[in-house]
């Protein structure tokens, strides 16, 4: 179990707190910064929670999805709270240029490989944890804090987020159980159903023709797919629609390794995502390009052409023992 006495003591001292999360949020990510927001306010905290991007779309349904702000506040709190972004320049530019030199205290709960950077006062990082919204849950325990039904949504859906609905490798025992918890208190069925059965129906038209330009190498276990900003606007989908097109490709049973880009700014500027199964590690492909995440699931930004990044990846995958 993760030590939160350190957490506790400043958190004693402090009532102004600012919550915030990475770039480009996920569902851990939102469900965290929600459910540490409201845990926190319950204690009679003063919270502003922060998001430097729009939430994931299919959050909306969560209690105060729309409560984040994305202006960078003016004022100075007691701490700053960060969730889900070990690396703390991932929680934006704007953000960590106004946090990185305040002399307020700033803690972490966090599940992404790192190495200390001495930048948070505390903070509780597991690896073995399935994802961020699980040590919200330890925590919720470990200060007798008894959860209401919206911060049981945030935390499954935070949960769900990083192990696709208790699918994925990440989905361990205690995944597993603090979802079975949770299930007293949410109700299940309803949660599921907004969580899975929230497809525009063209999504299932761009994943269409996505699939149909995807290239696949080293006898079917590498695969290269790759979105436009051209396509998003032609289907009417925003960017983080379209995210779990590489967790379905993964699903195909000879694929090893994923690769999938998305075009951000025109032709120079791209997000890759980058999946595997089993052993075959994806942190050190993301990091050669700056970025990081989890074994099975890590990404990177590509400053580039379409073809320098295609390449580029090509060329480590088939480095790899697959
Ligand atoms: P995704 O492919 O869904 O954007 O990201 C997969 C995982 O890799 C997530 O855990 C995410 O936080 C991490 N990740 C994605 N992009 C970056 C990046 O540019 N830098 C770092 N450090 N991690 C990233
Ligand atoms: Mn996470």
């Amino acid at each position: 179990m993760s030590d939160f006495s350190r957490i506790n003591k400043i958190l004693e001292n402090s009532k102004t707190i600012i919550v915030a999360g990475h770039v480009n949020p996920d569902p851990d990510c939102m469900g965290s910064s929600l459910a540490v927001c409201s845990i926190l306010r319950s204690m009679g905290k003063e919270v502003y929670l922060y998001r430097s991007d729009k939430y994931p779309y299919n959050g909306a349904f969560l209690e105060n999805s729309d409560s984040a702000s994305e202006t960078v506040p003016d004022f100075e709190p007691d701490l700053y709270f960060i969730l889900d972004s070990a690396t703390p320049q991932r929680t934006g530019d704007e953000f960590f240029a106004k946090m990185s030199v305040s002399k307020s205290k700033k803690i972490l709960f966090d599940h992404h490989w790192h190495q200390d950077n001495g930048f948070y006062e505390a903070e509780v990082s597991d690896e073995g944890a399935s994802a961020t919204a699980a040590i919200v849950y330890r925590w919720a325990k470990d200060i007798g804090h008894e959860l209401t039904k919206g911060e049981a949504e945030d935390i499954c859906f935070g949960i769900f987020g990083d192990t696709g609905g208790l699918r994925y490798a990440s989905a361990d025992k205690e995944a597993l159980f603090i979802v079975s918890e949770l299930s007293e208190i949410i109700n299940y069925g309803e949660f599921c159903s907004k969580f899975f059965e929230t497809l525009p129906e063209n999504w299932f038209a761009m994943f269409a023709e996505v699939i149909q330009s995807m290239e696949k190498f080293c006898d079917g276990k590498v695969v290269f797919l790759k979105t436009s900003l051209e396509q998003l606007e032609r289907f009417k989908l925003s960017i983080d629609e379209i995210d779990p097109f590489v967790e379905e490709i993964r699903r195909i049973n000879s694929v090893r390794i994923v690769f999938r880009i998305r075009e951000v700014e025109p032709g120079k500027l791209w997000k890759f995502s980058v999946r595997s199964k089993g052993d075959v590690n994806c942190i050190p492909i993301a990091q050669k390009f700056g970025g990081g995440g989890h074994k099975n699931a890590a990404g990177f930004t590509f400053h580039g052409t379409l073809e320098e990044g295609r390449k580029a990846v090509i060329e480590i995958a088939e480095t790899l023992e697959l």
